[in-house]
């Protein structure tokens, strides 16, 4: 309908400019208006819309009430202890002001993504019985100068509405992403930013005991070490909490609740899952989860068993399996490499292989599955030694067999280069404990490359050294596709427990 008008406006217009020149009248000031019209309305359809020229008032996201309580949330025990605790300050806020102790304006919670740091932000409000109102650090990017001041400006407006209007004495604002308007201010280019942020801090210095409804911020990055200080600073965001990955026992509880409302068979572990899933955040575990339901449905069962639960894990970790043909030739080299670092695995870490497979997954061609490990928060100069010579088995097999490398070990090459710098960082080279800032390049790179090509050759004996078995086993890889630990295991016999 809007275009049908268009098309008879666009047509009638130079009809009647036609007929006002015919009748004498001078046309030049409409011509020129018209003209004018016709460039604002091309520029601001180019930039988006009419829309991107104001201040969209109803774009942000604003969670609904979800009643999301902190035993809805697995795992993070420290965390949510911690979060309760300055919470209740603001839950027992008439004894603070009896002591004239300031309110908590803002928490800030800091971890990797996925890790429920925005379940923490909801149960916050929950506990507190606030309103709650979500938003993110990119939401206040613009381009126009002011826009992301001024959308600040409305978000602490719309809690207070918000806490009004579901008659709440307080209301709880969280702002995922921080670190995009809160970053470090450097002057010069950065003018909306530093608005922005500058808004942020005033509306929180405005923030007070007395105030109705009683506003706390919460806010969640990955960055901490980004933020500009004056967010830091004692009476704004000085609460920090820490978000980390979950252990097994909290995965476990993750995996609970997530399977809460899934038909598990009787004989599922999750035990066995949260072993296999060590390093995954709660949002990979949802994940994992939810494809084994998937798997399950797949497979037209009532049940999830723990077969879907393993390829799930394998589907999260690696990604979905493609259906990539590769070639013969392609196949050997992906089943030499993998080999490579199964076999280097087994040696440095007897037991440690799960399977060794040729299926494509995600944008890798084979892997080998580890067995779960304990757990382990500090690392030896052995054990950092003996993951750069698995990672680096993989190029070394190809050296072997074809005398080169091929483009298949940039991931290996980059594990192991982190892990070199953790062994630089933690005073574990023979560089000894440095100031990574005050070693020039040269010298790193040459640490670097001693400790690559001596873990490389070290690499390369293994595999010398285990010629046998490895031939043996790329016989099965190539014909099955498919090896098993305890397969590949066999082989080894005694020999398995000799060092590397
Ligand atoms: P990001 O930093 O990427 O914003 P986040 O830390 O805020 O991530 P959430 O958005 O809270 O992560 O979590 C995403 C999803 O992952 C949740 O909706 C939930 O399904 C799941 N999840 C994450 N952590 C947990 C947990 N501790 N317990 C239960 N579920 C979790």
């Amino acid at each position: 309908m809007r275009k049908w008008i268009l098309e008879i406006g666009i047509g009638f217009v130079p009809v009647l400019v036609l007929f006002l020149a015919f009748i004498g009248v001078n046309v030049f000031p409409l011509v020129a208006i018209l003209i004018l019209a016709g460039v604002m309305y091309a520029a601001i359809k180019m930039r988006g819309g009419i829309t991107a020229l104001v201040p969209q008032k109803n774009k942000r996201k604003i969670a609904t009430s979800n009643k999301l309580t902190f035993d809805q949330i697995g795992g993070q025990e420290s965390a949510k202890q911690e979060l309760r605790e300055a919470l209740d300050f603001m839950v027992r806020h008439e004894e603070i002001k009896k002591f004239g102790i300031r309110p908590i304006k803002g928490i800030l919670l800091t971890g990797p993504p996925g890790t429920g740091k925005t379940l923490l932000a909801k149960a916050a409000a929950q506990y507190t019985n606030s309103a709650f109102v979500a938003s993110s650090g990119s939401e206040f990017v613009e381009m126009y100068i002011g826009v992301g001041a001024s959308r600040i400006r409305e978000l602490f407006r719309e809690a207070k509405t918000r806490a009004a209007k579901e008659n709440k004495e307080s209301a709880v604002i969280f702002i995922d992403e921080i670190d995009v308007i809160g970053g470090k201010r450097e002057g010069g280019q950065q003018r909306e930013y530093d608005q922005t942020l500058n808004q942020l801090l005033t509306e929180m210095d405005g923030i007070y005991t007395s105030d109705s409804p009683r506003i706390l911020l919460v806010a969640a990055t990955n960055r901490k070490e980004m933020l500009d200080s004056a967010l830091l600073r004692p009476g704004r965001f000085d609460r920090h909490i820490q978000v980390d990955l979950p252990d097994k026992k909290g995965r476990r509880h993750i995996l609970e609740l997530h399977a809460v409302n899934k038909p598990l068979s009787k004989d599922v572990s999750l035990d066995k899952v949260a072993d296999e899933s060590y390093g995954f955040s709660g949002a990979q575990l949802e994940s994992v989860m939810n494809e084994a339901a998937i798997y399950a449905m797949r497979d037209e069962l009532d049940e999830i068993k723990q077969g879907h639960l393993s390829l799930a894990i394998d589907k999260v970790m690696l990604g979905e399996k493609t259906d990539r043909e590769s070639t013969e030739e392609e196949k050997r080299r992906v089943a030499i490499h993998e080999l490579g670092h199964a076999i280097a695995a087994e040696a440095v870490s007897p037991g440690s292989v799960n399977q060794v497979a040729l299926s494509p997954r995600g944008r890798a061609l084979g892997y080998v599955r580890h067995n779960p490990q304990d757990e382990k928060y500090l690392y030896t100069k052995a054990y950092l030694e003996g993951q750069i010579i698995v990672a680096l088995a993989g190029a070394a097999a190809e050296e072997i067999y074809y005398g080169g490398r091929s483009t298949g070990s940039s991931n290996d090459f980059e594990q192991a280069l982190n892990i070199v710098h953790t062994m630089m960082t933690s005073g574990l080279t023979s560089l000894g404990i440095v100031n990574m800032d005050m070693v020039t390049t040269e010298v790193l790179m040459k640490e670097n490359s001693t400790i690559l090509e001596n873990l490389a050759t070290r690499s390369k004996q293994i595999l010398l050294e285990y010629s046998e078995i490895f031939d043996h086993s790329l016989e099965i890889l190539l014909r099955e596709e498919r090896l098993s630990g305890e397969q590949f295991r066999c082989q080894f016999g005694d020999r398995s427990n000799l060092p590397a």
